[in-house]
């Protein structure tokens, strides 16, 4: 592992912001975790304008431009390449997974007089940390995993443009807590008229009838890159899809569920809850989408 502070890199234990850093007083921050494949990072400038989008969004001035961030992320991952070597391999690790690296580039509003007014920040952090990937392992593609429907509610967009990918997560953490408490890997948020959002790091997709259904932007989630990539993936594969509106006896009865992130590809959901998901095995839309998935972005990475 190692982390670039302002353009400094240094080991884990070096890396240091002030206690006065908005970024941890008040989650008043934006980042992107980006993987890369074969080395290279993987849709960097979906990332980066995602980034752009939820500085923009919050009224936070980027201390690096796209090019200077890129080019930091490059430095900072040719230093862990330097300084370790390939990265070690799990055993259990899927193999589009092994020898590949994580990258989180945060940038907050930077240190200042304690208050909530953003003006009294003074200069903006930029951080990349960049280590091992640790993705889901093989286990988790081969045979699904649990998802749960959590009572915390997803952030109401009226509240918290949640198309921003700020550091204000808490009520992600909840969930998290919640679904791990419960058994699950991952946790399911609803809207306040019970729709299903994006889970808590994810984004979720659900095959009815054949067909690829998954929440609209309008739903207030986040536009997750992997989302993205799938969708295009999808309409590609001549799968029907459709961006409408998710209850959760929707994925109660759907023939196939999955999840989506940058650090998950496509993981198939077979439990939700204490119930199977269909057949309770990974199904077939779900798969074929993944080795289109794989084709596109690892192929050389082995499937
Ligand atoms: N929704 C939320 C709330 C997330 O934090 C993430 C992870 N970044 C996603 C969806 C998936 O987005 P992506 O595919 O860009 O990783």
């Amino acid at each position: 592992t190692l982390v670039n502070v302002d353009g400094a890199i240094v080991p884990p234990a070096e890396a240091r912001v002030s206690v006065f850093d908005r970024g941890f007083l008040y989650g008043d921050s934006v980042y992107e975790v980006i993987r890369t494949y074969g080395g290279a990072p993987f849709e960097l400038d979906h990332h980066l304008a995602r980034l752009a989008h939820s500085a923009e969004r919050i009224g936070l001035a980027l201390p690096w431009d796209a090019d200077r961030t890129a080019r930091e992320l490059g430095r900072t991952l040719d230093a862990a390449r330097a300084a370790g070597g390939d990265p070690p391999s799990d055993p259990g690790a899927a193999p589009w997974n092994v020898g590949e690296w994580y990258a989180r580039v945060v940038m907050t509003r930077g240190a200042g007089e304690i208050g909530l007014d953003p003006a009294l920040a003074v200069d903006p952090t930029a951080v990349v940390i960049v280590q091992p990937l640790q993705g889901p392992p093989a286990r988790a593609y081969a045979d699904g995993v649990k998802v749960v429907v959590v009572g915390v509610r997803h952030e109401a967009p009226a509240v918290v443009d949640p198309s921003a990918k700020t550091g204000a997560h808490l009520n992600h953490v909840l969930a998290v807590r919640e679904a791990r408490a419960r058994g699950a890997h991952e946790a399911l948020l609803l809207d306040d008229r019970g729709f299903v959002t994006e889970g808590s790091s994810s984004n979720v997709f659900a095959v009815l009838g054949g067909r690829l259904r998954t929440p609209p932007l309008a739903a207030g989630i986040l536009e997750g890159v992997t989302r993205g990539v799938v969708l295009r993936i999808a309409r590609a594969e001549g799968v029907a899809v459709d961006e409408t509106s998710v209850r959760p006896e929707d994925l109660e009865r759907a023939e196939e569920v999955f999840i989506t992130s940058t650090m998950r590809e496509i993981v198939p959901v077979t439990r939700l809850g204490e119930r199977a998901v269909g057949a309770g095995r990974p199904g077939p839309v779900t798969e074929r989408l993944h080795r289109a998935f794989r084709r596109l972005a690892g192929g050389a990475v082995g499937v």
